[in-house]
């Protein structure tokens, strides 16, 4: 579904991924575990060219692009394979819940209003927000506003989401009832990429464990053996750290 080959991506002189090649398969979800600063959200940036990469390729389905022949149409194109969410949300103010998940619908998708409104509805009864749909994100708790972050996404019925800390923002109460929906999610067989500090949501839901440190994969694996398994000393050093 997702095949990342030998991406290279450098700011300044400063180079922060030095080639990962990762394979995300259908239906799969792919925890990326790292300290900060070790270059998971910049891979993530990269899988949808927010990050133009300097070198190498990034497969979605069936299209393929590479750092080297990236087309503007190419990278739109791409771009609509998939969905981000983000830790701080990044909802619209002056827009209501339903608003904010209409709008990629209206403005990107070209979807008529009323359409765009009936998927929109869809998506955040599932998230479970039916009663908060006229709601501006300052009248939203952190959950909810994330809740509705997922809704945008999933409206855009992309093949895969790419979460990049979709709960370090929110206060411990509020984590659990993100992660319930994107276990769900999980369970529906969505493909989802998931840089998360959440332990416990990894070990129950991630068929596939990514540890990176400065700038490469240092250790991958089955989720199922990841946490059991002999580590080297830096993959061991941050599991201790964050358990
Ligand atoms: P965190 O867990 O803190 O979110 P991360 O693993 O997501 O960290 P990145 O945000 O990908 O790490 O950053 C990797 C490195 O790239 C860091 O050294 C960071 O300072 C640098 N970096 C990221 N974005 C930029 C940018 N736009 N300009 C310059 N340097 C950047
Ligand atoms: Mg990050």
């Amino acid at each position: 579904m997702i095949e990342l080959q030998n991406i290279h991506k450098s700011f300044g002189r400063t180079e922060v991924l030095h080639g990962i090649d990762l394979a995300v398969k259908q239906g799969e979800v792919v925890v990326i575990l790292g300290p900060s600063g070790s270059g998971k959200s910049t891979l993530l940036r990269c899988i949808n060219f927010l990050e133009k990469p300097d070198q190498g390729t990034v497969r979605i389905g069936e299209m393929t692009v590479s750092a080297a022949h990236a087309s503007r149409a190419a990278i739109l194109a791409l771009r609509q394979k998939t969905a981000m969410v983000f830790q701080h949300y990044h909802l619209f103010r002056n827009k209501t819940a339903l608003e904010n998940v209409m709008e990629g619908l209206v403005t990107v998708k070209r979807l008529p209003k009323r359409e765009a409104e009936a998927k929109s509805l869809h998506f955040l009864e599932k998230v479970g927000l039916q009663d908060r749909l006229h709601f501006y994100p300052a009248q939203l708790s952190g959950g909810q506003q994330q809740r509705v972050g997922i809704a945008r996404a999933l409206a855009l019925e992309p093949q895969a989401i790419l979460f990049d800390e979709p709960t370090s923002a929110l206060d411990p109460e509020l984590v659990g009832e993100v992660l319930e929906v994107m276990k769900a999610l999980a369970r529906e067989g969505m493909t989802m990429l998931v840089v998360t500090h959440e332990m416990n949501f990894a070990q129950e839901v991630a068929s596939h464990v990514v540890f990176m440190d400065n700038g490469v994969i240092v250790e991958e694996g089955n989720a199922a053996t990841f946490f059991h398994q002999t580590h080297s000393e830096r993959t061991k050093q941050f599991l201790q750290r964050v358990r």
